[in-house]
């Protein structure tokens, strides 16, 4: 029988150094690879093209998101990049509209100039996901699901469905869920793409990202790419999101515990006038939420009463939420997309996504919830007073 998961987020790709016995994986911190021979070797020649480390890693995500093979890259949009790179000219690219402010940017303005074309559409909806894919031949569908800042859900069965109807493959950001939450490649998915810089990490030091995947001749491509462009991660890197992951399962319960805490009190705050979380049996993912993922996230937006102006005043006033772009950590932040993650989408297209420039959004941390809701509640005074 299968190890559960968190058994599998400790041991997986990870056995004790054979020379030393050490428990832990060592960081290799070498270039290159002595050969016996001219092309005789143990499998490592360079380390652009593989480390160690790095494979340890390799195998766990992989393991973790039930694919066959994972591509560890320097950040999450040198994963991004490596994936829009093997579509190359001439290919469109079905959308989310509500992305990582990175991704759309990757995609405006740089691979629309090299020729692949982005078409955004509210993935949530399945009748504007189908029309979207049917007003063209569809190279990739890319979504992502809760989205960034609204938590919109998609149903990934249903889209992954569409998609493959009209031989579309689909890639899922995972980045806000985490494998210990959702596993797209389990509901059809081809590809999945994770910024290891965020939960996987988990403790806001390092910056990284990898792609797992079930299909050998793309992981093939994936790696390929990796080596022949660059973007590879240093082992230091890779020890750090090993360690992470060691304690995924254990924090992602704690992220979601106090984000439900924090929800809670939001909801009942006079000056709040919306609080989005797939948690909430009024949000239109809810139901959908509710069956794919283990848990609704520990990513919660929220509009507060007034203006911009009092959404910056809020941001600047918690003392335990930092005041800071980025997610997922074990310490709770708190940043203003109009003016940080988002700036980079034209406030028209913010708009028409759904979203509010007086809008507030949280990656909840695992500190005592007691004191996150205090943080938040005295915020509260000092933005009104
Ligand atoms: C941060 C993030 C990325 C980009 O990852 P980096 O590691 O910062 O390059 C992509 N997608 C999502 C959802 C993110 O939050």
């Amino acid at each position: 029988m299968r190890n559960g998961f968190g058994t599998r987020a400790i041991h997986a790709g990870q056995s004790p150094d054979p020379s030393t016995g050490a428990i832990m994986t060592p960081v290799y911190l070498t270039s290159t690879y002595v050969q016996e021979a001219p092309a005789k070797h143990k499998g490592y020649v360079y380390a652009r093209g593989d480390n160690p480390t790095r494979r340890a890693l390799e195998a766990c995500l992989a393991d973790l998101e039930g694919g066959t093979r994972c591509v560890a890259t320097s950040s999450g949009l040198a994963a991004a990049t490596i994936v829009l790179t093997d579509l190359g000219a001439g290919t469109r690219v079905v959308a989310g509209d509500d992305l990582y402010g990175g991704t759309r940017r990757l995609f405006e303005r740089v691979f629309r100039r090299w020729g692949v074309a982005a078409d955004y559409v509210d993935s949530s909806d399945l009748d504007a996901l189908r029309a979207a894919l049917d007003a063209g031949p569809t190279s990739l569908v890319w979504l992502e699901t809760p989205t960034n800042p609204l938590l919109k859900v998609t149903d990934l069965r249903a889209a992954c469905d569409l998609a493959r109807a009209r031989g579309a493959p689909v890639l899922v950001d995972n980045t806000f869920a985490s494998p210990y939450l959702q596993r797209p490649l389990e509901s059809g998915a081809d590809i999945v793409l994770h910024s290891l810089t965020k939960y996987l990490g988990g403790h806001s030091d390092l910056v990284g990202g990898a792609l797992v995947v079930r299909d050998a001749a793309r992981a093939e491509r994936y790696a390929f790419l990796a080596n022949a462009t660059g973007p590879v991660p240093g082992p230091l890197d890779c020890f750090l999101v090993l360690r992470g992951l060691k304690t995924l399962h254990v924090r992602m319960e704690r992220h979601c515990d106090n984000a439900e805490a924090v929800v809670a009190f939001l909801r009942g705050h006079p000056k709040v006038r919306r609080v989005f979380h797939p948690s909430l049996p009024d949000q239109p993912g809810h139901a959908v939420a509710r069956r794919q993922m283990a848990r609704f996230g520990a990513m919660v937006s929220v509009e507060i009463d007034g203006s911009v102006e009092h959404a910056k005043r809020f941001a600047s006033a918690t003392k335990l939420f930092a005041l800071a772009e980025s997610l997922g950590g074990v310490e709770s932040l708190i940043e203003h997309p109009a003016t940080m993650t988002h700036a980079s989408v034209p406030a028209e297209e913010r708009r028409r996504a759904g979203f509010l420039d007086g809008l507030l959004r949280l990656s909840v941390g695992i500190e005592d919830a007691d004191d996150l809701v205090a943080d938040l509640d005295g915020a509260f005074q000092a933005t009104y007073r």
